[in-house]
């Protein structure tokens, strides 16, 4: 039978999409070829630097295209889903108008608006007279604990942080000692081990007994599925406060959240296809069918609706070496205000300045349901909405909004795709 809604992608949009479609009754199908940037990000969700006004944004920004009206849900909507991801074991603390700084393992600051539980003791806010011991494990590179330490306390002195005490340890990670782990995976998934966390903590225990320690900081790694009893487990028999610094690449608590939503659309009994949609059979401007390619070979799959959320670079966009196109509507990508005319990508990438680069903010035009639109603002195809960063007119980066973007219209356009469903 055809479903009501088909979504390609399983990412941040992919997933809000799916859950409000669901949430209006109807029947919802995801396709997803993999993961992509939601799985990648640091699972902080940043929503908006909060010093900004959302009329200050550009005129092409999500926040402003779905207007007020659209952004006036947000926060209700996401207190429901960190409802949902909470009974996935997944909590995440914070808020839509308040800024967290925390620091990564590199030891740099980041401002967002909410992180996992896990990370948020490490809010700067909450640092004021703490001493923090920072633990360091032998053979993992990924986390120089000495450097993160020489930062931190730089950042201490400069910005005046007023914390009491910063040092750091290297311990073993029991079991295996002498060994080199090259990705933070396999320490997360192997504290997701209850003896393995025994042992763990007990390590932990008696290195932080001395020197009256009130935070112990970790790399993200205290487990991929059990992080919340992990932290639980660490907290009570350490008695001080245990948090996990913000990952770079690789990140456990990236690929957390991307479990943790996988978890979240099979409890809402939403049919996941794993798959590469290749093309859509299109006629008098409504989409007919999907073409869909398997492990077992190609098929076809027909719906009402249909919501693009391909991500960004996941493949929403795709990158030839003369040009950027969106590979399976063909829909224009726009750079500005204009259709983007990317004759060589290379040149782009040479003048690599953070602050202008247009490959950050090139993407498909939307009008205020999120539907894609051509140059002439027009709807392209009826039956087809899109979300996510497969957007164009943001940059995620400098307006701080990765994730809070992709669920806002995610949602949005689930609800308009499912609209006539309640
Ligand atoms: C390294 C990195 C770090 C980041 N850190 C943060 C952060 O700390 N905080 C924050 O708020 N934001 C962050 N962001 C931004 C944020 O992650 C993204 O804006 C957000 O995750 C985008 O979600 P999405 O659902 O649009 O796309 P994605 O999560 O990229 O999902 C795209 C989905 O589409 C699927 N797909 C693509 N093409 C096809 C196809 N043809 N057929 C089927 N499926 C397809 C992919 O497999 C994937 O499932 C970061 C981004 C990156 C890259």
């Amino acid at each position: 039978m055809k479903p009501d809604i088909i979504i390609i992608g399983g990412g941040m949009a992919g997933a809000a999409a799916a859950i409000a479609a669901k949430n209006k009754g109807a029947d919802v199908t995801l396709i997803r070829k993999g993961y992509g940037s939601t799985a990648l990000s640091s699972g902080a969700f940043d929503i908006l630097d909060t010093s900004r006004d959302i009329n200050s944004l550009n005129k092409r920004h999500p926040y402003r295209i779905v207007g007020q009206r659209g952004f006036s849900v947000f926060k209700e909507k996401l207190n429901n889903f960190l409802k949902d991801i909470k009974s996935e074991e997944l909590y995440i603390d914070g808020s839509i108008n308040k800024d967290a700084t925390l620091v990564s393992i590199a030891g740099t600051f980041k401002d967002t608006n909410l992180c996992q539980r896990s990370i948020c003791e490490g809010k700067l806010t909450g640092l004021k007279d703490a001493k923090i011991l920072f633990f360091g494990i032998r053979g993992f590179a990924g986390f120089n604990p000495k450097h993160c330490c020489r930062l931190f306390k730089e950042a201490n002195e400069k910005d005046n942080l007023l914390i009491k005490k910063i040092d750091y340890t290297l311990v073993e990670f029991p079991g295996h000692e002498g060994e080199t782990f090259p990705s933070p995976f396999i320490l997360a998934m192997r504290l997701d081990d209850k003896s393995a966390m025994g042992k763990f903590i007990s390590i932990i225990n008696k290195a932080a007994r001395k020197n009256g320690y009130t935070h112990l900081g970790f790399p993200p790694m205290l487990g991929l599925r059990k992080t919340a009893e992990a932290v639980k487990e660490l907290e009570a028999s350490t008695d001080r406060k245990i948090f996990e610094l913000l990952p770079l690449l690789p990140s456990v608590p990236g690929f957390r959240l991307q479990m943790t939503l996988n978890g979240l659309l099979n409890k809402k009994g939403i049919n996941i296809i794993e798959g590469e949609v290749i093309k859509a059979e299109i006629r008098d401007g409504i989409i007919e069918s999907l073409s869909l390619k398997r492990k077992n070979g190609l098929s076809e799959l027909k719906a009402k609706n249909f919501i693009l959320a391909t991500g960004r670079w996941a493949g929403g966009k795709a990158i030839k070496k003369n040009g950027i196109y969106e590979p399976i509507f063909d829909l224009p990508i726009f750079e500005k205000e204009r259709i983007a005319e990317i004759k060589d990508v290379a040149d782009y990438l040479d003048s690599y300045v953070l602050e202008s680069h247009p490959l950050l903010s090139v993407g498909i035009r939307v009008d205020s349901r999120l539907q894609p639109v051509n140059e002439n603002n027009d709807v392209v195809y009826k039956n087809l909405f899109a979300a996510g960063s497969i957007l164009g007119g943001y940059n995620y980066l400098i307006d701080q909004c990765g994730l809070g973007a992709a669920f806002l219209t995610g949602h949005l356009a689930g609800k308009y795709a499912g609209e006539g469903k309640e």
